[in-house]
């Protein structure tokens, strides 16, 4: 008795999770999100703040200027959906 195989078609359908799988953390850290009103780069900027909202959105207070704006990050990219002062 030899090593038992799943169906070909169960193998293809795991090489595409795992490259799945692979790609999917490299995409989250390429996300970049500039702040509308000085251009700092919220996501890397240590002096940013940010909490996530009750709705399921993030707001970031950016470490520059202190603007407070509410992100979308389930969209495809970060939608900025509202300034808060
Ligand atoms: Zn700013």
């Amino acid at each position: 008795m030899g090593v038992r195989l799943p169906p070909p078609e169960q193998r293809i359908t795991d090489v595409f999770q795992w490259l799945r799988n692979l790609l999917k953390p490299k995409q989250q850290t390429f996300t970049r999100v500039y702040c509308p009103q000085c251009n700092n780069e919220l996501v890397t900027d240590e002096a940013t703040t940010f909490k996530h909202t009750p709705e399921g959105f993030v707001q970031y207070d950016c470490g520059k200027c202190h603007a407070q704006h509410v992100w979308d990050f389930d969209a495809p990219v970060p939608l900025l959906l509202r300034r808060l002062n």
